[in-house]
């Protein structure tokens, strides 16, 4: 996740960029946030995503407002075995 707002090209591998609607999973501390329909620049070769300014504003607004989410989905943590 990288935030850019006016780029053409990926910055990881030079694809191209096309714009879409992604979900974005934001984390403040312990506090995970997921964003559905994002407006964003997408790499059609590696995915990279690309959020202009002013959705990563919104969302750093959002997380950090006192207002009620719109829905609650459980996040799973898990703790890796060292092999
Ligand atoms: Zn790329």
């Amino acid at each position: 996740m990288t935030p850019s707002s006016m780029k053409t090209t990926c910055f990881m591998c030079g694809g191209r960029l096309t714009t879409a609607r992604v979900r974005v999973v934001r984390q403040r501390g312990d506090e995970i946030g997921l964003f559905d329909a994002v407006p964003a620049k997408v790499c059609e070769h590696c995915g990279e995503q690309y959020v202009g300014l002013k959705a990563a504003r919104g969302m750093e607004t959002a997380m950090a407002a006192p207002e009620k989410p719109s829905r609650t989905v459980k996040v799973p943590v898990y703790a890796l075995q060292e092999a």
